[in-house]
């Protein structure tokens, strides 16, 4: 006989419930006899009546029927297209609600997957205006009665929606964007066609510097050509002198990834600048760059306040992109040694340290878990390691480096709390103690939230 207790509804269900909680997906999560369901659109605290949609052995999707009693952070999305684009998932929330959320999110990780319950999780940093916050923006490009039009994939659909303006996105970026499908057209540039794989535009890409107001244009494109490329480029640069770069992508491929292999710079420099933080940060058409530079400030600068240096510390930045903390750091410690797996970003994290006239930072390609244990073997010591993995978390063989290193601190930047989590618990285990966890919301209105940790060594 299976001890396994079957699960407690039915499809085609109505039942009453009650919701707790949210999952990273944004979705609602209530629980009948501790068995979840999930349901789109609904929040924490809301009463409601549900459809059961599909039953899974642990766990349900239900849809939202009727709405007994409302979150008091409930709120109209003010997108239009909200439903239909999937970029957000937290707009009928409002933002104290989201900031709420997220808290709640990395202090039930810090209890449940760290067993940590006595940290201390702080308050979500959040912005002052959680709109218009992005830099960069990726449009798939189509067609509509002859015409260009560009924005969104329908959610879970290859058909392309037109939009003008995004409300997360920089508006420099989308006026932009507006006119170049204007232009295209009007000099009879055909998109992209997905089934066929003919046409010519597929994607347009633009990157706004928040700090200079300078714009990167890139076109990516089917064919090595781009017709009437000479009378595009002018009327662009007629219309936008804070246009600094057009780069074309080519991208012959039948395949979703947005870039090919090739790029061409078409008019004017391969780079934008931005500052953050007073480094200037050259930013070319592939460069892994922060979407939010506001609050990628106010997330560097809480990095670098945890690390406590004072000129003389040697600190490794494990996962360093294109050396963005590394060069932070490198204003307050003695020497800063920079490690990432793509040869590219160390390419630009080595060019913006000379843009800056930093001397006493150098920088490695390889994989963190074996360059580290490499560095620690030819006697290579850190005061501090700052971590700032992807969302799988730091691997093992890494933390295990850490613990034998035995520097002074850890600052964890981390974009996943639950790897987060699972890692600060190894570390407490092997000598650390987590002294607290700041969160800082980098993507409003969606569900993502970061988190910066910071560790002591336990005898130190
Ligand atoms: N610290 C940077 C980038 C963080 S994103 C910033 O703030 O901008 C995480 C980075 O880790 C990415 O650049 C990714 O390419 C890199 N990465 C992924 N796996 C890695 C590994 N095993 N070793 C080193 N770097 C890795």
């Amino acid at each position: 006989m299976s001890t396994k207790a079957a699960p407690p509804v039915e499809k085609n269900e109505y039942i009453d419930v009650v919701f707790e909680d949210l999952t990273h997906e944004g979705a609602g999560v209530a629980k009948v006899n501790g068995y979840p369901i999930f349901v789109p659109q609904a929040l924490p605290d809301e009463r409601a009546k549900i459809k059961v949609i599909k039953v899974k052995k642990n766990f349900a999707f239900g849809k939202l029927m009727e709405l007994y009693e409302t979150s008091p952070y409930r709120q109209e999305a003010p997108c239009l297209v909200y439903k239909q684009c999937g970029g957000c998932q937290l707009q009928h929330l409002s933002y104290e609600g989201q900031l709420k959320a997220k808290e709640k999110q990395v202090r039930d990780v810090m209890q449940r997957i760290g067993n940590l319950p006595d940290v201390p999780v702080h308050p979500v940093l959040g912005m002052e205006n959680p709109w218009l916050y992005r830099n960069k923006a990726q449009v798939p490009i189509g067609e509509h009665e002859g015409g260009l039009i560009g924005g969104f994939y329908r959610q879970g659909t290859h058909e392309i929606v037109d939009m003008k303006s995004c409300l997360i996105q920089a508006e420099e970026n989308d006026v932009l964007i507006q006119r170049v499908k204007e232009i295209c057209s009007k000099h009879g540039v055909s998109a992209y066609r997905e089934e066929q794989h003919k046409g010519t535009l597929r994607h347009v890409m633009a990157r706004y510097g928040l700090v200079t107001g300078e714009i990167m244009l890139v076109f990516i494109t089917r064919t090595a050509e781009l017709p009437q490329k000479a009378a595009i480029i002018e009327e662009i640069t007629a219309a936008f002198p804070q246009v600094k770069s057009i780069v074309q992508n080519v991208n012959e491929k039948r395949t979703n990834v947005i870039f090919g292999d090739k790029t061409k710079v078409l008019w004017g420099s391969e780079y934008i600048y931005d500052y953050i933080g007073g480094i200037k940060f050259a930013i070319s058409a592939r460069s892994f760059y922060q979407v939010n530079p506001v609050q990628t400030k106010v997330l560097y600068d809480k990095t670098l306040e945890y690390a406590q240096l004072s000129g003389n510390e040697a600190v490794i930045d494990a996962y360093c992109g294109i050396g963005t903390i590394s060069l932070f750091l490198a204003q307050k410690a003695k020497h800063v040694y920079g490690v990432e797996i793509v040869p590219e970003a160390i390419e630009d994290a080595k060019r913006n340290a000379a843009l800056n006239g930093i001397e006493n930072a150098e920088f490695a390609v390889g994989e963190a878990e074996k360059v580290i244990p490499a560095w620690y073997k030819q006697g290579i010591q850190a005061d501090v390691i700052v971590v700032d993995p992807p969302r799988k978390g730091c691997d093992e063989a890494l933390l295990e480096t850490i613990a034998a290193m035995k520097p002074k601190r850890v600052v964890y930047v981390s974009c996943g709390p639950a790897t987060l989590a699972r890692d600060l618990r190894y570390l407490e285990d092997h000598g650390f103690r987590t002294v607290e966890v700041q969160p800082v919301d980098m993507f409003p209105q969606t569900m993502h939230v970061e988190c910066v940790a910071w560790l002591e060594r336990k005898e130190a």
